[in-house]
């Protein structure tokens, strides 16, 4: 594969309405999963066919382009995107870039593959991982997922960090679920030097009989929670997304808090997603979106034709999401009728 070259120029940086560099952008390759966690998906999915998802050449050609104008970091997501067939030619297809135009190339994984993958994703320039993991607990950990098992995605960990993969735990906290054994898991990352970020549930999609606002829990409770047990310090870190970060006084990991629901961190947000289909979703919490199968698929798609709908699905990024659980009356407020598995995560 030839090496890519660096036409960016300083006009051609994406900037929204509201003066947010879009510099990163999260690719879903498949919908489809080898788990079921509740909060995520209902149990019996209807799937897109394989025609509806974008190539791997596609998202090449696509990333390619939104990499010429200033997109400087890559994470491949799903569904569990390491269940697609040939995945690691999708790296290896985006590598070179690493080299040249793109900081960084990185993955969120459910972890239940990993031990396969561990070693070649280090090969192809990732250095660092998100795995989701909500609990610790082998029984818990089938009832979230409904058909995981806890040891797949402990292997998939270890083997990660054999090969040398920074890692950092995304855990869905989930009131009455595992919001019982948070200092448990927070102690297990101190001793395995994993960064931990708690996420809040987002209303996303149908999740048959279970109710999302069962098990909502706003994290600035949990957080008083953690404070009362661990000594934490605020850092200025930022990822330019929503988490806002502590350090954990004695320990050399990072605690996140993804707070959507309960605090609003819209302004930061320096992020575009693209869904398995190609359709680009300016932000997650809202229905705008931009078809890019139908450009791409469409005879005679020039690469201009690419980056000048790159530039105007930016120009209609939304100011923030619409999200709201009101838990006195049981109501959610925008609710998205997209899975977070579509979107990617
Ligand atoms: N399958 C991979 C995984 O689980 O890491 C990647 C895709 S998954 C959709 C990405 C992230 O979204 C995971 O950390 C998952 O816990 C989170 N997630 C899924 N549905 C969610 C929801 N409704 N609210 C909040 N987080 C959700
Ligand atoms: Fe699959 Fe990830 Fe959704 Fe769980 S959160 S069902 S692992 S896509």
């Amino acid at each position: 594969m030839n090496k890519p070259v660096n036409k960016l120029s300083k006009d051609d940086t994406l900037v929204d309405p509201f003066n947010r560099h879009i510099t990163y952008l999260r690719l879903s390759v498949t919908d489809r999963c080898d788990l079921r966690c509740t909060y995520c998906m209902s149990e019996k999915m209807t799937f897109l066919n394989k025609k509806e998802v974008l190539t791997f050449e596609e998202m090449y050609r696509l990333c390619s382009e939104f990499i010429k104008v200033g997109i400087k970091k890559i994470r491949i997501t799903g569904g569990e995107p390491l269940v697609r067939k040939g995945i690691m030619d999708l790296f290896e297809m985006l590598k070179p870039h690493l080299s040249n135009d793109l900081d960084e190339l990185t993955l969120t994984t459910n972890g239940t593959q990993l031990h396969k993958y561990a070693s070649q994703l280090s090969t192809n320039g990732v250095k660092r991982i998100n795995v989701s993991l909500d609990t610790l607990d082998p029984i818990k950990f089938k009832k979230i997922t409904r058909i995981g098992n806890l040891e797949d995605v402990l292997l998939g960990i270890k083997a990660a960090k054999d090969a040398n993969l920074k890692i950092k735990i995304n855990c869905v906290v989930l009131k009455n679920i595992n919001d019982d054994e948070i200092d448990e898991f927070i102690n297990w990352c101190i001793k395995n030097h994993l960064d931990l970020t708690f996420i809040e549930t987002m209303p996303m999609g149908d999740i048959g009989n279970e109710n999302r606002l069962d098990h909502f829990l706003p994290l600035h409770e949990l957080k008083k929670n953690i404070s009362s047990k661990f000594e934490l310090e605020d850092t200025s870190f930022s990822s330019g997304g929503p988490a806002k970060y502590s350090k954990i006084r004695g320990s050399f990991i990072k605690l996140g808090f993804i707070t959507p629901l309960s605090h609003n961190f819209c302004s930061s947000c320096n992020r575009i997603r693209i869904d398995a289909t190609g359709v680009l979703h300016q932000c997650l919490g809202q229905s705008n979106s931009l078809d890019f199968r139908k450009i791409l698929r469409s005879p005679g798609c020039t690469d201009t034709d690419l980056v000048e709908n790159i530039k105007l699905a930016i120009k209609h990024k939304p100011e923030r999401h619409s999200f709201a659980y009101d838990l006195s009356n049981e109501h959610i407020e925008g609710m998205m009728n997209r899975h977070m598995s579509l979107t990617g995560g």
